[in-house]
């Protein structure tokens, strides 16, 4: 569904999100979820007026599991090149184990539901990128919709943010979620699976001064009240856990 003039959501549902943006007819993948959700691509892109042949790139905003979803799919299939920050290249290869160190907090219903969703979908199969090429803090990429790159460490160490500025739009992958797959708890808070929270928490300040119209999460649905007040949730959140 379309969430910002030129951005879609692939699938219906918010557990896990991968979007499409798109720019003088040619698109921009930014994550590749669930492998399953590799089906669901091609009805999108015809929502967009678009089909697989105008996919020029696929971003990845860190190189978690649930993000990386249908990547090697895409390379493989349709030549797709795969980008990720360099200090997350070799986990989107599978060549280092995840540094998330558990689960956090859990309720069982929401995380039973993320579990399933993923399961249906593939997530268990799950296969690494063969080959990514990496960029930089700062990097203006060359790919559709033009996007620069803002390092923010904490949930990953390459965990990068996304600013399509002619969108209007920030993906943040998990810098922090608008909702907790774990908890299913809802509103702009640390992502579960975080490697360093204060870290998370602490790379915020290089964003909150960015003017968005709308927040794209890994995890939730879109947060349309600003960056800055997004920010400021994350760290009441973060400073009082209960809530
Ligand atoms: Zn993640």
């Amino acid at each position: 569904m379309e969430v910002a003039p030129g951005i879609h959501r692939v699938g219906t549902e918010t557990v896990v999100n991968a979007y499409l943006v798109v720019e003088a007819g040619e698109v921009t993948v930014v994550d590749a979820a669930i492998s399953g959700l590799y089906r669901e691509l091609p009805r999108e892109l015809a929502a967009m007026g678009r089909t697989i042949e105008d996919v020029r790139a696929l971003i990845l905003t860190h190189g978690h599991s649930d993000h990386i979803g249908f990547a090697e799919r895409l390379r493989t299939d349709r030549g797709v090149p795969v980008m990720v920050h360099e200090a997350d290249a070799a986990l989107a290869r599978g060549e280092v184990p995840n540094p998330s160190k558990g689960l956090g907090p859990t309720k069982i219903s929401p995380l039973v539901r993320f579990l399933w969703f993923s399961a249906i979908r593939g997530g268990l199969r799950t296969r690494h990128v063969g080959e990514v090429s990496s960029f930089g803090d700062g990097a203006t990429l060359d790919v559709p919709g033009s996007p620069r790159v803002i390092l923010t460490p904490g949930h990953t160490p390459g965990s990068a943010v996304l600013h399509f500025a002619s969108q209007g739009a920030l993906l943040i992958g998990d810098a922090f979620a608008t909702y907790a797959v774990t908890t299913g708890a809802s509103g702009p808070r640390v992502a579960p699976f975080t490697a360093d929270a204060d870290e998370a928490v602490g790379s915020l300040a290089r964003i909150e001064d960015i003017d968005a119209d709308v927040v794209l999460p890994g995890h939730g649905d879109p947060w349309r009240g600003g960056v800055a007040e997004a920010v400021r949730l994350v760290r009441t959140t973060a400073s009082h856990p209960s809530r």
